[in-house]
């Protein structure tokens, strides 16, 4: 069976796909284009593709009988992924959970505590040459520990956030969730994010992306959200109402923002760039070599299980 991997991978995952597969590694870091992707799902059996790869229903319509049996998507968001339309042409998707809960947390954490301390607008201040040097009221930003943490989607990665903040830094743990959760340790649940918004100085989004999340956070939730407060965003960009949140930062009606994800990644708007109380990384999320490893490894485990005609361990 032939294999296409759409990015360049970690070496490990690389020799490991040329070892036990007829593979293509396809050497460009871009997304693929609507042709690639076309030519995917018609010369290839099986494909591992990625964040951006955007196999929505056009793409499924303009192949009438895909050779592509399964998307083994690398990442465990697959929101660039129709998944009934992949159905529908007997293609099946899975993904990598699990791989990615410890570092998108730790990205999260990174954020949160960048923009509570002002570390990003610091590090730009020595960098420039003009630091005046230290005095009792440079820079003041945000205490973190023993505030409160308020969870947007409490699932792997939400738990992982707030098991650092409730044991690294004393904090109370508010959330959402479409059901309740017991994570081991003490955490509230508020039906309204409205509600929960209001009520914290940390506001983490945590849910996947895709039709159902779209724009969750609106004006309203970060109207809602107390002047001191600040919102970072591991999940993906479209769940944040990108240009009202451009606004509630120009405003300062938020302390601040910490971001990996973008709504239309990866254009950043100068308006969000031209600000200092935002935080902005370039999707780093997973990026570390064993965590992008394992996630490779843990895409190659669904297309070996799949060529051997057993159940994928990470059916989507
Ligand atoms: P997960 O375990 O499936 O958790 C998702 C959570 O969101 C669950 O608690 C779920 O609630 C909740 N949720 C889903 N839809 C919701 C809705 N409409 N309203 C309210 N809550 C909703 O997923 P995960 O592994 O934690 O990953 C979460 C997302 O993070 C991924 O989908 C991906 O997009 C993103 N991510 C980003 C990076 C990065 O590089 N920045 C890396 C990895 C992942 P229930 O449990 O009650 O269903």
């Amino acid at each position: 069976m032939k294999l296409l991997i759409t990015r360049p991978m970690t070496a490990a995952v690389e020799a490991r796909a040329r070892a036990e597969f007829d593979v293509v590694i396809r050497s460009e870091t871009t997304v693929l284009s609507h042709d690639e992707m076309v030519s995917a799902l018609r010369d290839y059996d099986l494909v591992m593709p990625t964040l951006g790869d955007g196999f929505d229903a056009g793409v499924f319509a303009e192949v009438a009988e895909p050779r592509c049996r399964l998307l083994a998507n690398f990442g465990v968001g697959f929101n660039h992924i129709d998944v009934a339309a992949a159905s529908a042409a007997g293609v099946l998707v899975s993904n990598t959970p699990g791989a990615v809960t410890d570092a998108t947390a730790d990205t999260a954490l990174t954020l949160l505590l960048m923009s509570a301390r002002r570390a990003a607008e610091g590090e730009r201040l020595v960098r420039s040459g003009d630091w005046p040097g230290w005095h009792p009221t440079q820079m003041l930003g945000q205490h973190v520990t023993g505030k409160t943490l308020g969870v947007i989607g409490m699932g792997r990665i939400g738990a992982a956030i707030a098991r650092r903040c409730h044991f690294g830094f004393g904090m109370q743990v508010f959330y959402t969730a479409r059901s309740d959760k017991s994570p081991g340790f003490p955490v509230t649940r508020l039906p309204d994010l409205q509600q929960l918004a209001a009520a914290v100085d940390f506001l983490v989004v945590a849910v996947p992306g895709g039709a159902e999340t779209r724009h969750l956070v609106d004006e309203h939730v970060l109207a809602a959200m107390q002047p001191h407060a600040h919102l970072i965003n591991i999940a993906r960009g479209e769940v944040v109402q990108q240009q009202a949140l451009v606004a509630a930062l120009q405003e300062q009606r938020i302390a601040g923002a910490g971001l990996d994800v973008y709504e239309f990644e990866p254009e950043v708007p100068q308006a969000l760039r031209d600000l200092d109380n935002v935080t902005l990384l370039p999707h780093l999320g997973t990026a570390t070599e064993e965590v992008r490893s394992d996630m490779g490894h843990m895409a190659l485990d669904n297309i070996a299980a799949f060529v051997a005609g057993a159940p994928l361990p990470n059916a989507v």
